[in-house]
């Protein structure tokens, strides 16, 4: 298997030269470029990783599913899909355009910006500290890792850019979606799109999935059995935003990305998959990240389909 890994990273590092850096989150472009890694946790309790997975980078937009998690947990399933559709979208994932013309009123999605910051918005806490806290706490609880941090210069890079995610939530304010005070809610999504991980704490998360909500190191029950297939189902549709589609038909796992790098992917029943590669494709997606994921898929037929 190691042997397996590291002739996927190393066959597929040429891709990251076609790709780029976030730049519109300018501490983004402090990444490494080329640099590319993957850690596998199998059910079993095998680890197996190989390239790059030592580096840290931020959890972006994979942050996305844990406040959908927490947001239903706290509202029931009912209330947070009244608020935020479950339907793809053919735009990207900081579409303006999805957020007037479609008719439900509502974002299409958890996983585009919209959908999430709406998401965040229905998590409970007397404020903006004791939201992120439970955010920052439940993540810890989901990577068995007592150490995650935020990543201060990043988190403050996108605060202070982060014009598009503003016009996102004062729009949905306007329309009622968003009922608590803007600027606090999109404090809480920067900072939890900040959270520095590594490939590894990504596969942990992602095994937790595979394990239908059990964590396999604790056997505690992270989270309800139907949250999880809630959320593996609308990372299959949603996941990789206006690339769902293709990543589906080729790859076949239910996978979240993030403008990090970062790509988490869940083989049901059999292991969690942590991807590293900042290199991005036009999508937001890590270009060579995406290519190791096929190669794997292929390799070991972990596609659901
Ligand atoms: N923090 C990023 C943003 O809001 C997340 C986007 C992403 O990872 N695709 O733009």
């Amino acid at each position: 298997m190691e042997k397996l890994l590291e002739n996927i990273i190393e066959s597929n590092r040429r891709y990251t030269v076609q790709g780029e850096l976030a730049s519109y989150i300018p501490e983004l472009t402090k990444a490494n470029k080329d640099a590319l890694g993957i850690f596998i946790t199998t059910l079993n309790g095998e680890e197996f990783y190989a390239g790059d997975n030592e580096i840290k980078f931020t959890i972006q937009s994979i942050s996305k599913i844990i406040s959908l998690i927490i947001a239903i947990m706290d509202n029931g399933k009912d209330y947070v899909f009244s608020k935020v559709g479950m339907e793809p979208t053919k735009d990207s994932f900081n579409s303006i355009i999805d957020l007037e013309l479609n008719d439900l009123n509502k974002p299409l999605n958890p996983m585009i910006n919209a959908g999430a910051i709406a998401t965040v918005s229905m998590i409970r806490g007397k404020d903006k500290d004791e939201v992120f806290s439970r955010i920052l706490e439940f993540t810890k609880k989901l990577c068995g890792n007592e150490d995650l941090k935020v990543n201060e210069s990043v988190y403050i890079s996108e605060k202070k850019t982060g014009s598009r995610n503003r016009a996102l939530a004062y729009f949905m304010k306007s329309t009622s979606i968003i009922e608590k005070d803007v600027e606090e809610v999109l404090d809480v999504y920067f900072k939890q799109c900040s959270i520095e991980v590594t490939s590894k704490d990504l596969s942990k998360i992602a095994l937790v999935f595979a394990n239908e909500g059990v964590s396999p190191w604790s056997e505690e029950r992270i989270m309800p059995k139907e949250v999880t297939r809630i959320i593996k189902t609308i990372m299959t549709t949603c996941g990789m935003y206006d690339a769902s589609g293709e990543f589906a038909v080729n790859i076949g796992l239910p996978s979240k990305s993030g403008v990090g790098g970062g790509i988490l992917a869940v083989a049901p029943g059999k292991m969690g998959i942590g991807i590293v590669g900042p290199a991005l494709d036009e999508k937001g997606n890590s270009i060579a990240g995406v290519e190791v994921l096929k190669d794997l898929s292929h390799e070991l037929e972990l596609s659901i389909f």
